[in-house]
Order: structure tokens, then sequence, then C-alpha cells
């Protein structure tokens, strides 16, 4: 199947053309006819399947040329709003489109509106700051899309995503697109789309099982001489450590980069640009170790990840499995280890029953002691090493030393 069988008009095939995008992907084949022929649509396919073109080329296509607010796509968080801002400024530079997200002054925000354009492109809590102080007219929306769905939900939307379709015209054609199709993203669609299309191709499925995972033992205490063993000993490549708050990401980054490691972090204090610099220096290979938060890493594409650390267990099980998914991807393997502290047992607990799977708790022995069917272990012989400890352990710590 070509593009030129889609039914899209002469400047999107352009556009294609220059592109370089020659075939649509499975998602898109399928899922841009259903959207033209004005359907609302609940598409699940799994990341990376080309899902921002499958909702932005029909709609670009539909699109009046009348500069009216006429298309709302909905996206998690910021970064992922502004990779599908970039697809469709790509696609037709005369579609004009507005990025809303949070975090920034709104006043811009305003002006751009007061301009005018075809598109906005928003995180939904913004986007409804902007509804409730009528600075935003949705009065001749036609079109909304429902991005990242299930991610949306995670993260805790899902109310106000409610609250931004009921104020939408009726009339409007919805379409959501997911990795995953959670029953509550079901029951949502129920309530507010009109007989919709599914098509559910292949989902996101994280294969733990290819994923060596390890748990550790810890005080909090030993977690960063614990950290830096680790990232010696296993030669590690690229690796991404995860923390749970944005002000220990860039703290933790700073003392790994004095300790002689090329490291870098990214959290939601950095600026959008300057976010955007570290993951390309990242996938660069100009730093090998990225420090981040959970929201910062959500959704970006982040490629050859060797090593998984979680420095701070997650505090939603949901999010373990998407840490430790960037690493063994493509059938490459991965290594993924979690420290855990005795008082955050009980969100090991939650971890085993997302993943369905027993976490063995090591102590630090098993630091040295990779298991003998490990990759990493015939590459990189791990020698004896011993664990530098404080003897400070409190209450809330596993007291090992
Ligand atoms: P998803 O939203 O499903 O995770 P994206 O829309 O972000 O996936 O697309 C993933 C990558 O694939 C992007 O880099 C995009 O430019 C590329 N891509 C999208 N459509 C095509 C296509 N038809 N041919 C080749 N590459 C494509
Ligand atoms: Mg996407």
């Amino acid at each position: 199947m070509k593009f030129e069988e889609l039914n899209l008009n002469s400047e999107l095939l352009k556009a294609l053309k220059i592109l370089k995008y020659d075939d649509p992907t499975e998602v898109q084949e399928k899922a841009i006819p259903l959207a033209l022929s004005g359907k609302d649509v609940i598409v699940r396919s799994k990341t990376g399947s080309g899902k921002t073109f499958a909702f932005a080329l029909p709609i670009i296509n539909m699109l009046s040329q009348q500069k009216q607010l006429q298309a709302i796509i909905l996206a998690p968080t910021r970064e992922l709003a502004q990779q599908i801002d970039s697809e469709v400024r790509k696609l037709d530079r005369a579609t004009k489109t507005i990025l809303l997200y949070g975090g920034v002054s709104i006043s811009p925000q305003i002006s751009a509106l007061d301009r005018g354009a075809h598109i906005v492109i928003a995180t939904p809590g913004r986007l409804l700051d902007h509804i409730e102080r009528k600075t935003i007219d949705l009065s001749a929306v036609r079109f909304v899309v429902l991005d990242e769905a299930d991610r949306m939900l995670d993260m805790g939307f899902i109310d106000d995503v409610e609250r931004i379709l009921a104020k939408t015209p009726k009339s409007r054609q919805t379409m959501l697109f997911s990795a995953t199709m959670p029953e509550q993203i079901c029951q949502l669609s129920q309530r507010y789309m009109n007989n919709p299309e599914q098509l559910m191709l292949q989902q996101d499925e994280i294969t733990v099982k290819q994923i060596r995972q390890q748990v550790f033992g810890v005080d909090r205490k030993q977690k960063l001489s614990v950290l830096t063993k680790i990232l010696r000993d296993r030669a590690a490549k690229k690796t991404i450590v995860f923390v749970n708050t944005k002000d220990w990401a860039k703290s933790l980054s700073d003392i790994l980069y004095r300790k002689g490691f090329r490291s870098t972090s990214i959290h939601s204090g950095l600026s959008q640009s300057r976010r955007n610099v570290v993951i390309h220096d990242f996938n660069a290979g100009k730093y090998t170790i990225l420090v981040a938060t959970d929201v910062a890493a959500r959704g970006l594409h982040i490629e050859g990840v060797t090593h998984v650390v979680n420095y701070d267990i997650p505090r939603n099980p949901k999010d373990y499995v998407h840490r430790i998914g960037r690493t063994g991807r493509a059938g490459k393997e991965g290594d993924a280890v979690t420290f855990v502290t005795q008082v955050d047992q009980h969100l090991l607990r939650a971890v085993e029953d997302e993943i369905q799977m027993r976490l063995e708790v090591q102590d630090l022995a098993g630091l040295s002691a990779a298991p003998i069917e490990s990759p990493m272990k015939m590459h990189h012989p791990v020698e004896q090493i011993k664990v530098h400890t404080h003897s400070d352990s409190s209450g809330d710590d596993w007291g090992l030393d």
C-alpha cells in the first residue's frame, strides 16, 4: 500500500515524498480511511508504530483554510505535545498550530490564541485553564484527538480529559489513540464517543522476561556507592537512572559528573528546549548516563539503552514496566537493577503484582555475583568488590551494614 492510495490531497503527498516517507505503516493504512470517513475511531497500536501521522494526515486533509480553531489534540506531556507539533508542521506549513502546556507563562499562549490557528495541541491541564479563563474559543472545533490515552489515564488526567470533551461541540469527530487499552479508556470512549469504529492492532507489550532484572536491598545511604559500582563494573554503555524527584535528578547527575561519569539529567525543572538538547545529546552518545524522572522521560524516543537503574523504586508500579522497557528493545539484551530500601518494600510488592513475577531481593553480595547466564557477565567479567557501607542505618533501612 502506498500513501497515494489513501485519498490524501496532493500537498500532503508531496510533503510525504519530500520527507521520504514512502509507505504508510499498518496503523496509518487502516486508521486514515476510517478517519477520513468522518467516523469516531479508537485505535490501539504499539509505541513507534506511527500513530501521529495516522491522525495528523487525515485531520490536515479535512481542515478548511479558514483560520479557525478546528482541531484539538491532547497529549499527556509537553514533550509529546511538542513532538506532535513538529510532525504536523513538517507535513503542512500552511496549517497553523498552537502548543499549550503548563509550567510556562500563559500570556504568550493567550496572544497566540488571539491571533488564531487551525489546530491546538495541548496538555489537558493547561487547556482546561484556558477554557476556564475563556481565552480559547472551541465553538468551531470539529476534531478532537486523545493521543496516548493510556498515559493520560496513568497520569491522572482522565477527569480533565472528560471535562474538555464535555466543552467541545457534540458534533465533533473524536479519535482516541493508545498503545494499550485499559478498561477505563474503553469506558471513557463509550461515554464520549459516537459509535466508534475500533481498530485494535498489536499493543505494547513489554517483555520483562527478556530483561535481566535484579533487585538489591540497600540502605538509603548506600545507594550512591552501589550505583557507582554498578556503573563502573558493568561497563554500562548507555544507562538511564530513574529517581523520583526532579531536584534529586539534577543533584545526582551533578554528583556522578564530578565522579567522572558523562552524566546529564532530564526533569520537569528544565525548559523544553533544554530537554530537547539533553535527549539529542544522550541519543548521540555525548553522555552515557541520563538521570531521569518518570514524567520527563515518558514517551521520548531514547535509543539503545543498555542499562536501567531504578535508584528510587517507582511509586506507581506501572512506571516500573515503562522504565525497564527502555532497555532490552528489539531483541537486545537488557539489564535492569532496582534498589529497594526497607520502607519501600510495599512498592516492590506492587511492582511484583503488576508484572506478575516474583523479584527476589538480593543482598549486596549479589552485586558482584551476577547470574551466570548473564551475557553481561561474559563480556565484562565482574570482579569481586567490597561495597563500602555507612554504619548509620536508621530503622527504615535494611541494616545490611
Ligand atoms: P507512535 O505515536 O505510534 O509511538 P510515532 O507517530 O511517534 O509513533 O512514529 C514513530 C516514528 O516513526 C517517528 O519517528 C515517525 O517520524 C516515523 N514514521 C511515522 N510514519 C512513518 C512511515 N509511514 N514511514 C516511515 N517512518 C514513519
Ligand atoms: Mg505517539
